[in-house]
């Protein structure tokens, strides 16, 4: 039962693919840091291979046949692709989902405030992040600040070599001894997490303002003069603290990326990638992107909401076959790949895993038959026939592939998003990508699994 090395069957030719698949990946993840980042990366990359807005198609009262291909975006955060097969839609899709958000720190409404001398905005995190990883590091800024007259202001400060960085401070070792026996939970506290983005006060000459808040006064004026923004308008933005810099190569070899935002990006590219890449096939095929699984699938890009449904039933509209029947039919019938990182075996850490059911670096793309907690708590639990299926597919194909859990069985756990898409009664299973330090902010992934997975995924599309 012991899975191979996907390394080991290696030849020239994937050697190449590797290369090229990785390097395409890295470019996405440093285009793509945020939620809206994705889609508008994703957007533009699928405009050229000929993909077209739905949205267009039904103003322009076109009629979509087998092979055309199209796209709906929800809220600038979400994204649904399709490429329409031959098969009749009643037989449903091949579906590809993942998610594009990741954890990190947004910034507070009311964000901005001076002390000692200092400015900093105040944050709120988002998903589950262990506080104390993400101080004492070069910090981005990005998002959107919307304002009253409608206009939407793209943020992205840290990223250009020649732009600031922004940092959270942490206690200099000198003095730690009472923070290094608290909790690791509480070594860095929430409130704490707040981001240093100025010292130096407003010039003498400017009087006016040489009040207690200098700095801050000054970092306002800073920021009317680049973004033509007032204090006011962070009420309205969307403003999102990542770790600064490129997604890199890892390890003497180059056989891994280290990077920011790979859970889920690394499922969300290959999937994406995947159906840009793949032929034409029988059943219609779909790659969903969606955003809030962090917190919960929730809200109107999340998994949870009606997104997929209206752009599903928009597809049939547009084809002119939408009825109550064939849409209901075209869910229940789909598959999916629910793709969202698996948890890598970290020998630092053995003793959280169970060693025949975890998932390795380097031995292709994971399946998990059930996720959850407990007693399997939230989980979807594939079918054994659909497991089966993919098994055989993946097998055909020759895609390296692991099935794993995520740890021991009372270690912890978590959810995804497979059991909102199975309420269908579609078949979904987990799979995904080992990474290691999830949700730390750089993770690992391995180059030959992000290659594995787009072949799975390839593969998953092209079934009958
Ligand atoms: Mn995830
Ligand atoms: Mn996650």
């Amino acid at each position: 039962m012991e899975r191979p090395n996907a390394w080991l069957s290696c030849q020239e030719e994937d050697e190449k693919q590797i290369d090229r698949v990785s390097g395409l990946y890295r470019h996405f993840l440093d285009a793509g840091k945020t939620e809206r980042e994705c889609v508008k990366e994703l957007t533009s990359q699928a405009r050229t291979y000929g993909y077209e807005d739905l949205r267009d198609i039904l103003r322009e009262g076109r009629t979509l046949k087998p092979g055309d291909k199209v796209y709906a975006v929800g809220m600038k955060k979400t994204i649904a692709l399709f490429r329409i097969g031959t098969k009749a839609v009643q037989e449903g899709m091949q579906i590809l989902c993942a998610h594009i958000d990741s954890p990190r720190l947004d910034i507070k409404q009311n964000p901005l405030y001076e002390e000692a001398d200092l400015a900093f905005l105040d944050t709120h995190y988002y998903g589950g992040v262990k506080k104390y990883q993400w101080v004492a590091l070069p910090l981005a800024i990005h998002g959107v600040v919307a304002k009253k007259d409608g206009s939407v202001l793209d943020i992205c400060i840290g990223e250009n070599p020649s732009d600031p960085v922004v940092y959270i401070t942490d206690l200099l070792i000198h003095l730690s001894a009472k923070q290094l026996q608290k909790k690791a939970s509480e070594v860095v506290e929430g409130e704490n997490l707040d981001i240093l983005v100025g010292s130096r006060p407003l010039p003498l000459e400017d009087e006016e303002k040489q009040k207690k808040e200098a700095v801050k006064e000054n970092i306002l004026r800073l920021l009317k003069e680049k973004y033509e923004m007032e204090e006011e308008d962070f009420l309205s933005a969307e403003l999102e603290i990542v770790p600064a810099g490129q997604a890199r190569e890892c390890g003497l070899d180059r056989s891994m990326i280290a990077a920011y935002g790979q859970d889920d990006r690394v499922c969300a590219f290959t999937s994406f990638l995947a159906l840009m890449e793949s032929e034409p096939a029988e059943r219609t095929s779909c790659c969903l992107l969606v955003d809030k699984e962090e917190i919960g699938s929730v809200g109107a890009t999340g998994m949870s909401s009606r997104f997929f449904e209206n752009a599903t039933a928009d597809l049939l509209c547009a084809m002119g076959q939408f009825s109550q029947t064939n849409f209901r039919l075209m869910l229940a019938n789909s598959r999916m790949l629910s793709s969202d990182v698996s948890a890598g075996f970290d020998p630092a850490y053995a003793n959280v895993f169970e060693k025949k059911n975890a998932a390795y670096l380097g031995r292709g793309l994971v399946l998990n038959k059930f996720t959850g907690s407990r007693g399997k708590s939230g989980s979807n639990d594939a079918n054994a026939e659909y497991v089966a299926r993919i098994r055989r597919i993946l097998d055909d194909n020759k895609v390296c592939f692991q099935t794993a859990e995520l740890g021991k069985v009372d270690e912890g756990g978590g959810g995804t998003i497979a059991y909102i898409a199975a309420l269908y009664g579609m078949e979904v299973i987990d799979s995904g990508v080992a990474v290691l330090s999830m949700h730390a902010p750089w993770e690992v992934t391995s180059k030959a699994d992000i290659y594995e997975a787009y072949k799975g995924y390839r593969a998953f599309l092209a079934d009958v």
